[in-house]
């Protein structure tokens, strides 16, 4: 196998996102169009495909393919998604690959031939287990996804066959470990379920002639829901004609997802009743307290370092300047860079505005360091544009474990973190200073308990017991044929896998 090439920056990428959902309930609204704004909202969240699924009360209809949520759906997709429930997906894939069938909603049949469609957020850590249990009940078929979220859909249908959706969720959930921040419907209800650790964002709002559910507040506001509360970790809604009702599958015992604050969610989003914005800039104050540095100017690593990078600028008291101009709709194009395009590296992502750099000190504000590879560059890039000295500030501390439950850092091997101290890392990136947040101060930023937070990337401590490695891992389902894993996108690819496709329209 050959060595990634460290100049390489196309493969070289932060933390991903795991997947962005939202549902709507509203009779007389447009719900497949509250659903494509809502999962625009959420698009930072997965890139790689998007979905909705929308019920008139006695079908339900699937549409979904490869791509952003702008790529996907046009206005006549959107006009032919008619009814009054409807359920959203953007997808990142942290458990099976990036191909057709493992775009989300899912769709299942129950026995009865009513259908239940779902979208899932999080990663579940007992997918083998559950897959042993949806085989052992012949739940195995082909051409079907490879995705925890594909296991939890067959089995949830399954039961629901004798115990109705609510009945089968109820039994079916306890069982399930790990982060799920759910949003399904059969096709009058809607439902939303947050694990117990409520690992993952999960939010409801109102609308005048309904209820919406999504990952973030930011999603609420862009369809003009105001927020009423977050699903509890634990708990399960459903939304129908009758009114919303909630009842709970399991004990909360909370343990959000501090890196949601440093980096996932969006900045005009709140968790907890904390604005992430706020946190972000916070961090940046707490930052110049913990590794202040002698410089000229505090340039940002946008868009994610821009708060902090404020934070560090109002606490040291050394101007704020754009330095660097983010190439916006880079993001995922699906085309192959040619080697011409590769070898401009960061570039293809970031620009600096030599006006601003030259002959500066600068502090550079970034909010995670992953593998090191974009750093380097930039330092790199930074100094050729006429830095005299460039001293990174991290907003958060080294991120040395991996996430096995919904974020895609890299495995603990490629981690920088892990392999190496901050002097090491400071001389790997060629910085002239490198300082981290501590986690400390990041909690402190974010208000909540440290008892109420997972942090398991920085420190380890998993709050989800973890299963031994072969039994883990995104190609989890795929390790039964290593051929699947490797089909990547192609749609001529021939799955083994859960879940039907019986009502889902191919483009
Ligand atoms: S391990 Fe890190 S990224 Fe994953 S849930 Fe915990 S805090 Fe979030």
């Amino acid at each position: 196998m050959s060595q990634p090439d460290p100049d390489d920056l196309t493969a070289d990428h932060g933390p991903r996102e795991e997947c962005g959902v939202f549902g709507a309930w509203a009779p007389g609204e447009e719900v497949a169009k509250l659903t494509y704004y809502g999962l625009y909202a959420l698009q930072h969240r997965g890139q790689e495909a998007a979905g909705i699924s929308v019920s008139d009360g006695s079908q339900i209809v699937v549409y979904k393919d490869l791509g952003l949520v702008s790529q996907v759906f046009d206005e006549q997709v959107l006009c032919s998604l008619n009814g009054h429930v409807a359920v959203g997906h953007c997808r990142y894939s942290t458990t099976g690959g990036g191909n057709w069938q493992n775009a989300q909603p899912t769709f299942c049949t129950t026995d009865t031939g009513s259908g239940i469609t779902l979208a899932h957020n999080g990663n579940l850590v007992n997918t083998a287990e559950l897959a042993d249990h949806a085989r052992d009940l012949g739940l195995f078929r082909k051409d079907a996804a490879t995705t925890d979220s594909g296991v939890l859909s067959a089995l949830l249908a399954h039961a629901a066959t004798d115990k109705g959706v609510e009945g089968a969720a109820q039994e079916l959930f306890p069982t399930v470990r790990g982060a799920f921040s759910l949003v399904f419907s059969d096709e009058n209800t809607l439902y939303a379920a947050r694990d117990p650790h409520g690992v993952r964002p999960l939010v409801l709002g109102r609308l005048e002639r309904g209820w919406v559910v999504a990952s973030e507040t930011a999603a609420l506001d862009i369809v003009g829901a105001s927020f009423v509360r977050e699903v509890e970790p634990g708990e399960l809604l459903a939304i129908d004609a009758s009114g919303l009702r909630s009842s709970r599958f399991a004990n909360p015992e909370p343990k959000g997802c501090v890196f949601e604050y440093v980096y996932l969610a969006r900045p005009d989003t709140t968790i907890s009743g904390r604005s992430v914005h706020a946190t972000r800039v916070d961090i940046g104050r707490r930052l110049a307290e913990e590794h202040p540095a002698d410089g000229d100017v505090v340039i940002p690593v946008p868009e994610s370092g821009t708060p902090a990078a404020i934070g560090y600028a109002q606490a040291s008291g050394i101007p704020y300047g754009s330095g660097l101009v983010k190439n916006a709709y880079v993001g995922r194009t699906f085309i192959e860079p040619s080697q011409t395009i590769r070898q401009l590296g960061i570039r293809l992502k970031l620009n600096p505005l030599r006006e601003v750099i030259r002959g500066k000190r600068l502090i550079v504000v970034d909010d995670s360091i992953v593998r090191g590879n974009t750093q380097r560059a930039l330092v790199r890039m930074l100094r050729e544009a006429g830095a005299v000295e460039v001293h990174v500030r991290i907003a958060s501390p080294p991120v040395r474990w991996p996430c096995f439950y919904g974020i895609d850092f890299a495995s603990r091997a490629e981690l920088i973190g892990n392999g190496l101290d901050n002097e090491g890392i400071r001389r790997s990136i060629g910085a002239d200073s490198l300082g981290y947040v501590s986690l400390e101060e990041l909690i402190a930023a974010s208000e909540q308990p440290r008892s109420r937070l997972c942090a398991a990337c920085f420190d380890g401590e998993y709050p989800i017991a973890i299963p031994e490695d072969e039994l883990i891992g995104k190609h989890v389902l795929e390790g039964l044929d290593p051929d699947v894993a490797d089909q990547g996108s192609s749609p001529a690819a021939t799955q083994q896998g859960y879940g039907a496709h019986d009502a889902v329209q191919r483009p």
